[in-house]
């Protein structure tokens, strides 16, 4: 008898085993999908990880149905990566196959398809059974795969509709909420048929009596010639001063030729620059010195202040690993940022560049992982977020993790609750390539294993084109409020520095860890305070749209004119978020624009793109925003960063929070005074002297990090003890904490290492769920995979009482 051992998209902590015909079983490869029936009606696509003669003991194997592969489309080593993730992340080996995989490849019969109304279907072109399928989704907007089954009736459709999928004509129910539609640049480029050498002059001979049309043509010439990059329209009008009418009679006329570029889509057709890239000198020397750290080690960081050109190592880097045929995967920490960087590696590597996130497309996700997997040319570089770690590469060379110190590295829901650094770390080992990381902020955790010899360090400590660092200026908030200096919530040393940078043409940004108008709405007469009738939260007051909402659930409701207690019409704010400081500005500042950053701007398809577009052609003075500001942006007219409030970062009950407030206050700062003038930072703080804000002013990461460090040593804390957190939640608040000092009593009598709680979060309800949280520390003296064994027991012993049953329990190794 012959068997395959596969995987199910479930949170199973099981493979399955499946019988094959003889012929089957050498036709199937690990890393094939199979469809396979599961429970009692259902269907899902599985994964091969093996096949064998060992009859399961325990139940009779039941037969595959379908094989949907020719070859695999998994490979052993990327297998071999989520088994190691299932195990060192405690999760399902089910789950991780559920996130790896781009869900038009995962098929099951709960998936519910749609037509895809853009798609223009020609009958003819349909199998009968797409015809069948595509009529009936005419009738009934969406279906689901069994309904489909019984349409059809057949047994198996899956290969049906994965060919639909294909072609374009249907597509995942998840996917119509959230459909890419990439952003399209107009260029121009030099008509074809004045190529040649001669071209050029022969049209400026044609364009003799065509004054004004011949200086189009030599502006777009000193255009290409100056920046040596393709020529946008945009460009082109700005630079010449003419309309874009104009241009486009240029088209007409058949002098230049216009296409459209994606600007951060699969598909590339522009020219990329033959301007070689010239490092400075502190860059060559941090260039040379990571090559030869990777001669001996594995990993290494490039720790490089802010500015310092970091992104221009890393592309001289790749270029190295490219010439061997290597592949190279960048992971960034937002998907946001993927198109200002897709833009700059595109330049040097034209179409090599593909990106791999969750906001593309089904087929497009499947595109570039079948690239990837056949080692295309258009998939030498893999730029993504964190779950670009899943693809399947076939020649990892070199894996880059910028902004390394990024906590959005970590997922945190749902399971794999992995940390794309770390993983990425692994999955190099496994292919024997090299890791560079990168940051301006190291996570404590990296500088540490620099230290200890475990990773490599290169340092560079200047800004590129030796621009000094910013100037970073404190402001005593007591102190102004005291000598009535404030006007709302700026201080009059920060209105002056701003009206000086906009006199001077230069823009501003600043930044407010917090968004919505206010956190709190207080009733005056009784200090009643609007909760969140599902979660432990008062409701942040959102002005514009006149609402009081839940930033943990959604719940909102109208902004009430009267206290919900006493009726008193006596309701004042508390706290500021973004949209206050927007609307202070504009009372402060009517002459300058304003944009904001935040959740509640950037909702929409391109809502962060756009934002960053108009500030970066400077259709806008100042910038508001939250942490989105510190993610690695790149302005060159940026002179000024106010902090409004540095306190409440620090004062986050967390053992990260002074850590996390430097980076996020070092990241803010850096984005000023990029390219010549050195930039200033004023920090408005109720704590000059608390020690992270003044390391922070003077540029002191070896102090933070030293501080930290014992900190964690005497605390117990990473990097000296490995940190689990298990999160236990239930609607009932007694059994909840009943359940969790069960299981912490357990714990803690069994590990013989420190275990805390059960203590009950700043916020202890979400969505009607009671939360607890029980923290394990294990310190390095401990083995860590049998700690996690005995833990795992436990979590067993405590499913297996009754009564506890119904508490979930989530589980989060290496916690951040
Ligand atoms: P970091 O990532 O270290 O903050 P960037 O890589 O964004 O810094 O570089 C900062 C700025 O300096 C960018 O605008 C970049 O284009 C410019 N720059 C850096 N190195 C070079 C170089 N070798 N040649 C030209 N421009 C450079
Ligand atoms: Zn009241
Ligand atoms: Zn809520």
């Amino acid at each position: 008898m012959f068997f395959v051992e596969v995987v199910l998209p479930l949170s199973l902590a099981k493979t399955f085993t499946y019988r094959v015909s003889e012929a089957e079983f050498h036709f199937i490869k690990k890393g094939m999908r199979v469809v396979v029936p599961f429970g009692k009606s259902k269907m899902y696509t599985a994964l091969v990880l093996d096949l064998h003669q060992n009859e399961p003991n325990l139940y009779e194997a039941k037969e595959i149905d379908q094989i949907l592969d020719e070859r695999p489309i998994a490979t052993e080593i990327q297998i071999k990566h989520w088994l190691w993730i299932a195990d060192y992340y405690m999760c399902s080996i089910g789950d991780v196959y559920r996130g790896a995989f781009p869900s038009g490849l995962l098929l099951e019969s709960e998936t519910v398809i749609s037509n895809k109304p853009e798609t223009i279907v020609n009958d003819s072109e349909l199998s009968d059974d797409e015809f069948l399928v595509y009529e009936a989704l005419h009738h009934q907007s969406s279906l689901r795969v069994q309904d489909i089954t019984s349409i059809l009736n057949k047994k198996n459709i899956f290969p049906v509709l994965q060919k639909m999928i294909a072609k374009d004509i249907i597509v995942l129910e998840e996917e119509i909420k959230e459909t890419y539609k990439p952003k399209l640049i107009r260029y121009v480029k030099l008509h074809s048929k004045y190529e040649s050498d001669n071209g050029l002059n022969e049209l400026l001979e044609e364009l003799k009596s065509a004054k004004k049309q011949k200086e189009i043509v030599l502006a777009f010439f000193q255009l290409k010639a100056s920046e040596k990059k393709p020529v946008t329209v945009k460009k082109l009008t700005e630079f010449s001063n003419v309309s874009a009418a104009v241009v486009k009679a240029l088209v007409e006329k058949e002098i230049f030729e216009e296409y459209l570029l994606q600007q951060d889509r699969i598909v590339y057709s522009g020219e990329k620059t033959d301007k070689q890239l010239q490092l400075s000198q502190p860059q060559e020397k941090a260039f040379l010195e990571i090559k030869e750290c990777f001669a001996a080690k594995e990993v290494c960081l490039l720790h490089g202040v802010t500015s310092s050109g970091k992104t221009e190592i890393y592309i001289k880097l790749i270029e190295e690993y490219l010439i061997t045929g290597k592949q190279v995967l960048y992971l960034l920490p937002e998907i946001a940022l993927t198109t200002q960087l897709v833009s700059r590696l595109r330049l040097h590597f034209g179409d090599k560049v593909a990106v791999f996130h969750s906001k593309y497309s089904n087929n497009e996700r499947v595109e570039v992982w079948k690239q990837t997997l056949e080692n295309s040319s258009k998939a030498q570089i893999i730029i993504g977020a964190r779950s670009a770690l899943f693809l399947p590469f076939s020649n990892l060379g070199l894996l880059i993790v910028d902004e390394e110190h990024e906590q959005t590295f970590k997922q945190t829901d749902p399971a794999p609750r992995y940390h794309a650094r770390d993983a990425a770390i692994v999955l190099a080992n496994f292919y024997k390539a090299k890791v560079l990381l990168g940051s301006a902020t190291p996570s404590i955790e990296t500088y540490y294993n620099t230290q200890a010899g475990k990773y490599g360090l290169v340092t560079l400590s200047e800004r590129y084109n030796n621009v000094r660092m910013p100037d970073i200026v404190l402001v005593d908030l007591k102190d102004k409020h005291f000598r009535k200096r404030m006007t709302g919530h700026f201080s009059d040393v920060l209105i002056e520095e701003i009206t000086e940078a906009l006199s001077l043409g230069e823009q501003v940004i600043l930044f407010q860890n917090r968004r919505g108008y206010s956190p709190i709405i207080e009733c005056l007469t009784c200090g009643h305070v609007p909760h969140c009738q599902q979660c432990d939260v008062s409701l942040t007051f959102h002005k514009h749209k006149n609402q009081l909402r839940c930033h943990y659930c959604g719940y909102s409701i109208a902004k009430p004119t009267n206290c919900h207690a006493c009726s008193s019409i006596d309701l004042t704010t508390k706290g500021f978020g973004t949209e206050q400081i927007e609307q202070e500005l504009s009372s402060i500042f009517p002459n300058a624009k304003t944009a904001r950053m935040d959740q509640d701007t950037t909702r929409g398809k391109f809502g962060f793109e756009k934002i960053i577009d108009t500030f970066k052609n400077r259709e806008v003075d100042i910038l508001v925003g939250t942490q989105m500001l510190a993610k690695g942006l790149d302005f060159d007219n940026v002179s000024l960063v106010g902090i409004m409030n540095a306190d409440n970062m620090l004062h986050h009950p967390d053992f990260r929070a002074f850590e996390r407030s430097y980076q996020m206050m070092t990241q803010v700062a850096g984005r000023a005074g990029r390219s010549e003038k050195q930039g200033k930072v004023i920090i408005q703080t109720y704590n000059p002297n608390h020690n992270t804000i003044q390391q922070v002013t003077t540029h002191n990461y070896t102090g933070m990090y030293k501080e930290q460090l014992y900190d964690r040593q005497i605390y117990k804390y990473p990097p000296y003890f490995r940190i689990i957190k298990l999160t236990l939640k239930h609607r009932d608040f007694d059994k909840l904490k009943e359940g969790s000092m069960w299981l912490y009593q357990v714990l803690s009598q069994n590990l013989g290492m420190p275990v805390l709680g059960p203590e009950e979060p700043a916020i202890s309800r979400i969505r009607n769920e009671y939360i607890r949280s029980i923290l394990i520390k294990i310190p390095h003296s401990q083995h860590l995979g049998n700690t996690k064994k005995t833990i795992q027991k436990m979590l067993n012993s405590f499913e297996a009482v009754a009564q506890y049953r119904a508490i979930k329990v989530v589980i989060n190794v290496d916690f951040y």
